[in-house]
């Protein structure tokens, strides 16, 4: 066994479906913003939608969820 670190890596690991195997991925999170919608007084509570974005850095293939 090694003790070698991984060289900072600029990202997360993560299972692609694509590329079937775990790499690196570019995580962000955005707040989608649902604006134009009139009748959303009920829908208030959803308009702020936070996603999680994760971008395979090898094959580019984006993963979108929607975080509760
Ligand atoms: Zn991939």
């Amino acid at each position: 066994m090694s003790t070698r670190t991984e060289p900072h890596v600029d990202g997360r690991r993560e299972y692609c479906s694509a590329c079937d195997e775990r790499t690196l991925h570019e995580v962000t999170i955005e707040q989608t913003m649902r604006h134009g919608d009139a009748t959303s007084e009920k829908n208030r509570k959803f308009s702020k939608v936070p996603r999680r974005k994760s971008r395979c850095k090898r094959c580019g293939t984006v993963d979108e969820q929607t975080v509760v």
